[in-house]
C-alpha cells in the first residue's frame, strides 16, 4: 500500500487525550495528523506552580513535535480547528497565514479539552483571569508579583491591605493547591525581600459556594485540607459564591472584599466539539459518546477527555488527566485494530487510580478506593506520580531538582514579571527618537 492509499487519522488536540491517542498509533500503517492551536503539550496539573513562581513555563510544557519526533507516521500541524464537515469528512483549520483549510480524515479523534466557565458571568473574566494555559499562568504570576511591587512603592500604608489581598474563586483542587502555594510564597519566599511592606501580612481568601473544599474528596480529607489551609493563614469562605467581581475586588454575601488580585479557579466548560459535530451533548455541553468512545451514528469519529461525556456505573466520568489518557489510548488502539484487521476490543472501561491534591509544603491528600491518607506520605506519592507523568525525562529531572531546591531553601524558580507588551509601549515614536538622539549629541 502506498502512503497516499493509507488511512488518514486526524487527531485534534495535543493534550493528555490527543497525545495518548497519537502514541497508540505509532506502529499503525496510517497517516496520522495531530492538530493543536499551540505548539506544546501542557501539563495542566502543575499550572498553579508556574502561577506561584515555583516552576518556569518550560518545565511544564514540551513542544508536541519534539515528543513525537521519532514517530515517522505522524505530522504535527499548528492551527485552530473551527469546525468539522461530517459529510465531506474533513476538519476546518485556520492559522496565522491561511483561513478555513479543510484537512480530510478517515478517522477523527477530537480531544480538545475544556476552557473556563464563569457560570454565565462572562463579565467576571476581565477582573478574574482563570488558569488553563501557560499564558494564563504567566499572567497570574505577573499579577501576583506586581501586587507586591505596587504595595512596596505605595507610600500610603492604608492601600497596602487592598493591594496585598488575593482572592481565589473556587475551592476545588486547583483553588486549594493555588491557595496553599501562594501562602508559602508570601510567608516564606518573599519574607525578607521587601522594606516597606510585610509580605507575610498578605490576606489570601479562598471562596466557594460549596459547603466544603475539595468537593470530589471524602469529607474527612476535605476537613484535613481546610485545616491545613487555615494553618497556612488562608481564609476559607464557604457556602456562598461571589455575587460580583469588579476592578475593586469581590462581593461575597453582601460583603465587599477589596482586592487587586482575583483569580478564577472554579468551573470549566468543554470545547465547542459538540457544536462542530451538531450531535447530542450533556447539560455541560460535552459530547455524549458510546461505549467504544465514538459518536452515535459516526463510527469513525471519536471524542475523548474533558470534551466527552461518558457514563460508567451510572456516573459521569470526571474531567481529569487519567480519563483523557485512558480514553485517548483506547481510541488509538481501536483505530489501529480496525486498520490492521484485528478484532474489536471490549467496551471502554475507566480504571480509577485515585485522586490527590497538595496543600502547601509537604502535605497532600490522597484518595484511592477505600484508602484515604493525608500528610507527608501523600505528598511524596503526589510528587512521584506527577514526575512520572511529565512528558519527557529532562522535564522529570529539572522539576525534581527544582522541587528539592525549593523544599530545602524555600527559594522558587521563576519570580520574573514579564510583560510581553512593555517594550512596545515604552518604545518612543520614530520622530521622538530622532529628536532625542539629536538633542543627546
Ligand atoms: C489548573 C488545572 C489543574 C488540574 N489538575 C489536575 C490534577 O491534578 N489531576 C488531574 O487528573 N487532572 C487535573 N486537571 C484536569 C486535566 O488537566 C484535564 O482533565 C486534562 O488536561 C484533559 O485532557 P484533554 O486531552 O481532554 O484536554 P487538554 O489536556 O486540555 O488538551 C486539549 C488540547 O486541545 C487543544 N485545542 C483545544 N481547542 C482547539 C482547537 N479549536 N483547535 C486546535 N487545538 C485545540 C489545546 O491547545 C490543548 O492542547 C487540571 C486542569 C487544570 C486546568
Amino acid at each position: 500500500m502506498t502512503k497516499n492509499q493509507q488511512a488518514r487519522v486526524v487527531i485534534v488536540g495535543g493534550g493528555f487525550g490527543g497525545l495518548a491517542a497519537a502514541k497508540a498509533l505509532r506502529n499503525t500503517p496510517a497517516r496520522v495528523i495531530l492538530i493543536d492551536r499551540t505548539n506544546h503539550h501542557l501539563f495542566q496539573p502543575l499550572l498553579y506552580q508556574v502561577a506561584t513562581s515555583v516552576l518556569t513555563p518550560s518545565q511544564i510544557a514540551t513542544p508536541i513535535r519534539s515528543i513525537l519526533r521519532n514517530q515517522k507516521n505522524t505530522t504535527i500541524v499548528m492551527g485552530e480547528v473551527t469546525g468539522v464537515d461530517k459529510d465531506q469528512k474533513c476538519v476546518i483549520v485556520s492559522d496565522a497565514d491561511r483561513q478555513n483549510v479543510p484537512i480530510a480524515y478517515d478517522y477523527l479523534i477530537l480531544a480538545t479539552g475544556a476552557s473556563h466557565s464563569y457560570f454565565g458571568h462572562n463579565e467576571f473574566a476581565e477582573y478574574a483571569p482563570g488558569l488553563k494555559s501557560l499564558a494564563d499562568a504567566e499572567a497570574a504570576r505577573n499579577k501576583i508579583l506586581q501586587a507586591f511591587e505596587l504595595a512596596e512603592a505605595e507610600e500610603d500604608p492604608t492601600r497596602h491591605r487592598d493591594l496585598l489581598t488575593f482572592v481565589l474563586v473556587g475551592a476545588g483542587p486547583t483553588g486549594v493547591e493555588m491557595a496553599g502555594a501562594l501562602a508559602i510564597l508570601v510567608r516564606n519566599t518573599l519574607k525578607s525581600d521587601f522594606r516597606r511592606i510585610e509580605p507575610a501580612s498578605a490576606r489570601i481568601v479562598l471562596v466557594d459556594m460549596a459547603p466544603r473544599v475539595l468537593g470530589p474528596f471524602s469529607e474527612s480529607l476535605s476537613k484535613a485540607a481546610k485545616k491545613r489551609l487555615e494553618k497556612l493563614g488562608v481564609e476559607v469562605r464557604l457556602g456562598h459564591g461571589v455575587d460580583l467581581i469588579d476592578e475593586e475586588g469581590v462581593v461575597i454575601a453582601g460583603e465587599r472584599i477589596a482586592s487587586k488580585t482575583v483569580i478564577w479557579t472554579a468551573g470549566v466548560a468543554p470545547s465547542p466539539a459538540g457544536k462542530w459535530l451538531n450531535v447530542e451533548t450533556d447539560r455541560a455541553g460535552r459530547v455524549r459518546i458510546q461505549k467504544d468512545l465514538t459518536v452515535p451514528g459516526h463510527p469513525q469519529i471519536f471524542v475523548v477527555g474533558d470534551t466527552a461525556s461518558f457514563d460508567q456505573n451510572g456516573k459521569s466520568l470526571p474531567g481529569v488527566a487519567q480519563v483523557a489518557i485512558q480514553q485517548g489510548r483506547y481510541a488509538g488502539k481501536l483505530i489501529h485494530g480496525r486498520i490492521v484487521g484485528n478484532a474489536a476490543p471490549g467496551p471502554f472501561s475507566y480504571f480509577d487510580k485515585g485522586s490527590m491534591a497538595v496543600v502547601g509544603k509537604g502535605f497532600a491528600v490522597l484518595q484511592t478506593g477505600k484508602v484515604q491518607v493525608s500528610g507527608l506520605g501523600a505528598w511524596l506519592t503526589w510528587a512521584a506520580v506527577h514526575l512520572q507523568f511529565l512528558a519527557t525525562s529532562s522535564l522529570r529531572l529539572t522539576v525534581f531538582l527544582q522541587w528539592v531546591w525549593t523544599y530545602v531553601t524555600g527559594q522558587r524558580g521563576d519570580r520574573l514579571i514579564v510583560n510581553h507588551h512593555d517594550s512596545q509601549l515604552a518604545e518612543p515614536a520614530p520622530d521622538t527618537l530622532v529628536k532625542n538622539t539629536t538633542a543627546g549629541r
